[in-house]
């Protein structure tokens, strides 16, 4: 059965999602009420300007006949996160049988803590054992979310690591089977960061956030960013759905390897991965605009002038909370 898989953005936050002292807008407008989601896995439009942002973060979610969640299985688990996923109203969100990180920054990985606790608590009330759950991910992002990270805790008793190697195909669940590829990619200066590939059936969802600008070469490498695409290409062919980081509008370490560097692409850049990948269908995520710069094109923009800005290359802007069947 691969019928009804459903992905759900849990938050489309950047590195530090609303800054405190920032005049921006994208900073300072909250809207304090939030449309109610519906309490089935069904498509939900998400929110704009939700009082919190949660970090960029999404959701495989398989449900039961009567529209709970039956399967759940993570990547990234960034702050804000498990909140997000409360707010959701669904029942059995807690039966995560995977969590994958695609790298180490903490607007990554701190909620690993908050969602771990809340799964073994969850099973403890429902008088079942809990049992660790697997985190797939590269060595290098468990070896420094292990020592300097401030993940031990979890990482030993609450987490199974299991190591994920560059570009080998890896199956996770089994009511639907879930067949991950991860593709190694440049994002700043660090080491084992990777962008998903996912396959259920005959769906197929591309999950690439935290990317450095296409011309960026890899760790250990002289292949680029794109090339690393499109080597991989036959991997990405025909994907439904594409979420794409563009952290801001046009500042990004440019392809002269000049003066701004973010170690994230901007949308103009971020172009080349949209047309390389061709998936029929492309939401941004992960926007900040700060380093655009104040009186910038990108600055403070709202995901709804993101939205308007972008439409007419046919690219839309995700929500947090936003779900979309595959
Ligand atoms: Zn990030
Ligand atoms: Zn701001
Ligand atoms: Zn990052």
């Amino acid at each position: 059965m691969n019928d009804n898989v459903f992905v759900r953005m849990n938050g489309i936050g950047h590195a530090f999602s609303r800054e405190l002292g920032c005049t921006c807008k994208r900073c300072r407008e909250v809207k304090f009420h939030m449309a109610n989601p519906p309490e089935i896995l069904t498509p939900f439009d998400g929110w704009d300007d939700p009082p919190w942002r949660s970090h960029t973060s999404s959701s495989i979610l398989a449900p039961n006949q009567d529209g709970t969640v039956k399967q759940h299985i993570l990547i990234d688990v960034g702050a804000g996160v498990v909140d997000s996923l409360v707010c959701s109203g669904l029942e059995g969100l807690d039966h995560v049988c995977a969590i994958l990180l695609t790298h180490w920054h903490p607007d990554h990985a701190l909620g690993l803590n908050q969602l771990c606790e809340s799964v073994k608590r969850s099973a403890k009330r429902q008088g079942q054992e809990f049992q660790k759950i697997p985190l797939y991910c590269t060595l290098e992002t468990y070896d420094h979310l292990r020592t300097k990270g401030g993940q031990s805790y979890v990482l030993e008793h609450r987490l199974c690591f299991q190591e994920i190697l560059p570009e080998q195909p890896f199956e996770v669940g089994g009511d639907p089977l879930v067949r991950f590829t991860p593709i190694p990619v440049a994002h700043g200066g660090i080491k084992g960061s990777v962008i998903y590939i996912a396959e259920i059936g005959p769906k197929k969802a591309v999950f690439a956030w935290d990317i450095d600008v296409p011309s960026k070469k890899l760790p250990y490498s002289d292949v680029t960013n794109l090339e690393v695409i499109n080597r991989n290409i036959g991997s990405f062919k025909d994907a439904d759905v594409l979420f794409i980081a563009a952290n801001t509008w046009n500042a990004d370490e440019t392809e002269a390897g000049g003066e701004k560097k973010t170690g994230h692409t901007s949308y103009q850049r971020a172009k080349s991965y949209i047309e390389a990948i061709k998936a029929q269908k492309v939401y941004l995520v992960h926007m900040s605009g700060h380093e655009d710069g104040a009186g910038e094109v990108g600055f403070g923009w709202k995901d709804e002038q993101w939205e308007t800005a972008v439409r007419g290359d046919g690219i839309a802007v995700s929500r947090q909370g936003m779900v979309i069947e595959l």
